[in-house]
């Protein structure tokens, strides 16, 4: 049951090791076999479970390397600008031997500075929902369609802070045939609705 079952290729296998990740934590070993094999995923984890690389290695080891052209490729939604900043390092860290491009939109930085990076044509956007959907409606060309891999992340904090009309509206912008995880610490019962109308046929995990 350690990172090395998983037969991760070794770019991604390379940059946990460097982390210093010895063993995957319960939820990990719980989730990542499960999302690796492609299945949707409502994981009940809280903060400090390991919980944000249980999501980051799948998510890496399906994108690879950068696509040019390739469009949006993973998005991580998140409820604050700081998680969506901490996810980001984390991505940064164990996607260090890959080329893929990751974007930060959040709100309090300019508009403008994140016009330019989703120019360079990002493989993972890491969003808070309010910001990401004010990119939407500014530029006509952008577009989820081509968006694999999403991640809700910190769902009952995304719905507490009043997000569920723009993470609905996000979700009715996703293609058909994309993974969708989520991953909270409760499951109230708009976060259960949410998950049965975006979520195929999902595995629940629990620790
Ligand atoms: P999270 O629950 O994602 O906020 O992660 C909590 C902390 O656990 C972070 O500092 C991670 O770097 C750390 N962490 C995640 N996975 C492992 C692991 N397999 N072994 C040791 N530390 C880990």
């Amino acid at each position: 049951g350690g990172f090395e079952s998983l037969n991760l290729s070794y770019n991604v296998f390379r940059a946990i090791k460097r982390r210093g990740y010895i063993v995957p934590t319960p939820i990990q070993r719980k989730a990542m076999p499960v999302i690796l094999a492609g299945s949707d995923v409502v994981a009940m984890a809280r903060t400090g479970s390991g919980k944000t690389a249980a999501f980051l290695i799948p998510m890496l080891e399906k994108l690879q390397q950068h696509v040019p052209q390739g469009g949006i490729r993973a998005l991580i939604l998140s409820p604050t600008r700081d998680l969506a900043l901490q996810t980001l390092k984390f991505t940064k860290e164990l996607g260090r031997y890959t080329d893929l491009r990751t974007s930060l939109l959040v709100g309090g930085d300019s508009m403008e500075s994140q016009f330019e990076e989703l120019a360079q044509n990002p493989d993972i956007v890491i969003a808070t929902p309010g910001r990401l959907m004010h990119h939407l409606s500014e530029v006509d060309d952008m577009t989820l369609r081509t968006v694999e891999y999403v991640v809700f992340d910190e769902a009952d904090s995304l719905f507490g802070m009043g997000f569920a009309d723009q993470l609905h509206k996000i979700l009715n912008q996703l293609s058909e045939n994309r993974q969708t995880l989520l991953f909270s610490a409760t499951l109230p019962s708009a976060l259960a609705e949410f998950a049965k109308a975006g979520l195929h046929d999902p595995q629940t995990i629990r620790l």
